[in-house]
């Protein structure tokens, strides 16, 4: 059984499943334990002759052997058939039910999390809270429910009928017992912290691993595979060493169940037997208190399962809760309104900003105005700044009141999903989803409209590209888009988001993968088909956004200039180095090729 806050309200959920699985439970450990009664009654009577049944001399013939000890037992067996098999289906399909919860739960609460959250804990080990980790709390609150249960009821009534047959032997079976109990204790705690060593280890295998499926071309273009496996074997080895350490603890804990069970049935058989050589116990009543201890080291091994269980389980309950307590910090403040028909018109006033747990600032004092339907182009050297500044109008991070403003309202008063719905954005990484391309093209709508798509990729100038594949649009893509080349991914993610057909487009460096020719066309249908609307685009070639209506210059965090291409051409002397030092490589490059 396993309690913490993401759990116990599952309790009262799943009450009625787990109520008659308890029920079930409670009337198969009753009926379990008339079996015992009825072997005393067979041995007694073939060695006496006669059976004491309720006080009263009976004798022991072939109808009392039918009527009091076959039929009986047939019953017996098909009620103990029948309630296993209830409270199976109730206890376990309550803890299939509740798995199914949780995932839910914790797959809502995650995708919410921000994207800093995704960049400090990685994939690997979230996927192994979704998968191991779950599995365990599943298990520890269907079979930990039925084992505390069963061992509790069983252990009662046994241990109740023991004592009515002989006090003293019962309490002295109980001592090895109590001693069992206090050193489960001891050893469960200790393999609590075991389990949570032994899932670190799986979660840095798993990661690793994930890690280099997802790498694979980089590790074999720099022929790096030896030095990879050799850290997995090293990962594998800290996992292997950590699983052996766990089993260990598990094993030391079976084994002194096992040798206080046997301490036990030697006080029996010693003690017992004084007992029937005193002539107070007879044989049959000695096989049936064995009978009954019997049922009990069931319950016996069971809490020492069960404490071995609920180690593993409130470990990996731990980390499910870490995930489900990690805070969505990127939220919408309260009462804030949705932002509707935005046109596109973006202010940035003196903002400064540091990423979370950053050690400088990113963006500092940046401030500008883009006027609605404007094309505007975003430079400046390779980290100077320029991702961070369009993710922040997507306000994937949170930025200081009055900083920021669409169409005059401040990102911190409109509602995030209403803001993300009036922009598009072509992020660098072009991420592709393993399903058709028609419908990662559509994917920001409902259903797919072929036309719609077809137009997009138009567009985009993968519309040929697409058809050659046998299947056109309806080619499945594989992991990440690894079917096709990079300028095809990027221009299937500028159709992605030209089909939203948003106010606001954003592209990230979208069109670096393309030849000179496509980015020309791309950029014309861009202008066509987006009079009116807003789109700012991030590039490295200055020819990309030479004929923009305005370019924001970033310097090293600071926006050192905005105007047209003459003007910064002018009067910017870094800006003027960075064209002219483009220029000179392309001429270069135009004489060595
Ligand atoms: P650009 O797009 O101009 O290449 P970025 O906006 O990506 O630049 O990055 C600007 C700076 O912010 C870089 O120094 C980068 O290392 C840092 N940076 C980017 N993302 C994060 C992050 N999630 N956390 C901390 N620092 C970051």
């Amino acid at each position: 059984m396993i309690f913490g806050k993401h759990i116990n309200h599952y309790y009262i959920k799943y009450a009625g499943w787990l109520l008659a699985g308890l029920a079930a439970l409670v009337a198969v450990d009753y009926f379990q334990l008339v079996i015992p009664n009825l072997y005393q009654m067979v041995i007694n009577g073939m060695n006496q002759g006669y059976v004491m049944v309720d006080g009263v001399r009976t004798p022991f013939n072939m109808d009392f052997l039918l009527d009091n000890i076959c039929m009986p037992m047939v019953w017996v067996i098909l009620a103990i058939v029948l309630g296993r098999f209830l409270w199976r289906i109730c206890i376990f399909g309550a803890a299939i039910k509740v798995e199914t919860d949780l995932r839910n739960a914790m797959f809502d609460h995650a995708k919410d999390l921000s994207v800093q959250y995704y960049q400090v804990n990685k994939v690997g080990n979230l996927m192994s809270l979704f998968t191991n980790d779950l599995e365990t709390v599943q298990d520890c609150y269907g079979s930990g429910l039925l084992m505390l249960f069963d061992a509790l009821v069983l252990f009662i009534l046994s241990i109740g009928k023991m004592w009515r047959m002989d006090p003293l032997l019962t309490f002295l079976c109980l001592i090895p017992m109590g001693l069992l109990l206090a050193a489960s204790t001891v050893v469960g705690n200790y393999l609590t912290k075991k389990w949570d060593i032994r899932q670190a280890a799986f979660s840095k295998l798993s990661d690793f691993s994930q890690e280099s499926f997802s790498g694979i071309a980089v590790i074999k273009a720099f022929v790096k595979e030896a030095k990879e496996l050799m850290a997995f074997r090293k990962l594998n080895q800290e996992n292997e060493e950590a699983n052996v350490d766990f089993t260990r603890s598990s094993v030391l804990l079976r084994i002194l169940v096992t040798l206080f069970v046997e301490s036990v049935i030697c006080v029996i058989l010693g003690y017992g037997g004084y007992l029937v050589h005193e002539g107070r116990f007879n044989a049959g009543q000695l096989v049936e208190f064995i009978g009954y201890f019997n049922a009990i080291v069931w319950p016996i091994m069971a809490i020492s399962e069960l404490i071995d269980m609920t180690s593993r389980g409130k470990a990996s309950l731990k980390r499910i809760s870490e995930l489900l307590d990690a805070k969505q910090d990127v939220v919408d403040k309260p009462g804030v309104e949705d932002l509707k028909n935005i046109r596109g018109d973006i202010a940035f006033r003196e903002l400064t900003f540091r990423y979370p747990g950053g050690e400088y600032d990113v963006l500092q004092d940046v401030s500008f105005t883009i006027h609605a339907g404007e094309n505007v182009g975003v430079v400046g050297k390779t980290g100077s700044g320029k991702t961070t500044l369009v993710d922040l109008i997507l306000r994937t991070y949170n930025v200081p009141d009055g900083s920021i403003f669409i169409d005059g309202h401040d990102v911190n008063q409109i509602s995030i999903r209403s803001l993300r719905d009036g922009c598009a954005y072509v992020p660098q990484d072009n991420f592709l989803f393993s399903d058709t391309i028609a419908r990662n093209i559509a994917f920001s709508a409902d259903a797919v409209d072929e036309r719609q798509v077809e137009e997009a990729a138009r567009l985009a100038d993968v519309d040929g590209n697409i058809r050659e594949f046998a299947k056109g649009y309806e080619t499945i893509l594989g992991e990440r888009g690894v079917t096709v080349s990079g300028g095809q991914k990027q221009r299937i993610s500028i159709a992605r988001a030209l089909m939203k057909n948003a106010p606001i487009l954003i592209l990230d460096d979208s069109v670096s993968a393309v030849d000179t020719k496509t980015e020309r066309t791309i950029l014309e249908n861009l202008r066509r088909t987006r009079a009116g609307k807003t789109t700012i685009l991030i590039a490295h070639r200055i020819s990309t956004i030479e004929q923009m209506d305005k370019i924001l210059f970033i310097d090293d965090g600071k926006l050192a200039a905005v105007g047209k291409h003459q003007e910064l051409y002018a009067q910017n002397a870094a800006y003027r180095k960075m064209v002219d030092l483009q220029r000179l490589e392309e001429e270069g490059g135009r004489h060595n090729a």
